[in-house]
């Protein structure tokens, strides 16, 4: 069983990706495809208005300010252009996706966080109208299902809150999460870099093997996003996921080449 978590900023290539899905899917149909969306839903966001904000949280992790309307045009993009593009991509290829946000059959549960603790311009401020959390539950009976059925899923946030509310989740922890419920053997995490940098962004500096004992040491080397993807390794490998490899997604064969152990492999 196989998670690939495709990420959402520029530069990464869908149709490699979808290529790559499509070969992969006819020796060994158990996968599950994860995306994200951040590039394009900070473009929208800005055309319609409502441009995007960070916020810093008190332990120094960036997210997505997530009030009403931005959760409306997060899902505009995230479940709307990027999920069924990637579900088209996929279906003219010859794969039988199924887009779905984890909010459908509530397939990523969660608690909605009731406050969040920011700190802005060296103040610190608490915020109440965000509808974020994490993912803490995965609908894995659902997912077997379409896979059993002949399925690809292709999962997006938001996720459900158990109060029955969409809730803004970061993707790459969804993806772990996902992997380790599922009980998969490996998480491929694909985005713009070709893996975890010693010093980003001189890409020469790329870390090509972390031992899954010492994934925490290397959350120093990590700034703001690539974080949550070491956080998201640390969480998959402890949960039973043998390896989970940072592999570039802007090549071609991104997947193939990752899964050779072209990134950074942890774990394994
Ligand atoms: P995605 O949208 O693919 O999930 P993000 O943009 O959220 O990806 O995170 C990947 C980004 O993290 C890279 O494009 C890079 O700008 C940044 N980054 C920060 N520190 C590092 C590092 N040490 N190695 C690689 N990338 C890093």
């Amino acid at each position: 069983m196989l998670v690939v978590k495709i990420g959402g900023s520029t530069g990464i290539s869908l149709p490699h990706i979808a290529d790559d899905v499509a070969t992969l899917w006819t020796d060994a149909p158990r996968m599950v495809i994860v995306h994200g969306g951040s590039a394009t839903t900070n473009a929208v966001a800005t055309q319609l208005g409502h441009p995007p904000e960070f916020v810093t949280s008190v332990a120094g992790y960036t997210s997505r300010r997530t009030d009403r309307r931005t959760l409306e045009i997060f899902e505009m993009v995230y479940c709307g252009q990027i999920n069924k593009g990637l579900v088209e991509m996929l279906q003219s290829r010859g794969v039988n996706a199924v887009g779905l946000s984890g909010l459908d059959g509530r397939i990523w549960e969660g608690k909605r966080k009731d406050a969040i603790r920011i700190v802005k311009d060296g103040r610190r401020m608490v915020l109440r109208d965000d509808y974020t959390g994490k993912v803490e539950r995965v609908n894995t009976s659902l997912l077997t299902t379409l896979l059993d059925a002949g399925y690809l899923p292709v999962l997006t946030p938001p996720a459900i809150s158990y109060e029955g509310e969409a809730i803004n989740v970061d993707g790459d922890r969804a993806a772990a999460m996902t992997a380790a419920a599922m009980g998969a053997d490996t998480l491929v995490i694909l985005s713009n870099v070709p893996g975890l940098l010693r010093a980003f962004p001189d890409e020469a500096s790329l870390i090509p093997h972390i031992p899954a004992a010492d994934v925490a040491r290397f959350m120093e080397v990590a700034e703001d996003r690539m974080k949550k993807k070491v956080m998201g390794a640390e969480e998959a490998l402890a949960d039973g996921v043998r390896r989970v490899i940072f592999g570039d997604g802007r090549v071609e064969h991104p997947i193939r080449r990752a899964l050779d152990g072209h990134g950074t492999v942890i774990g394994g």
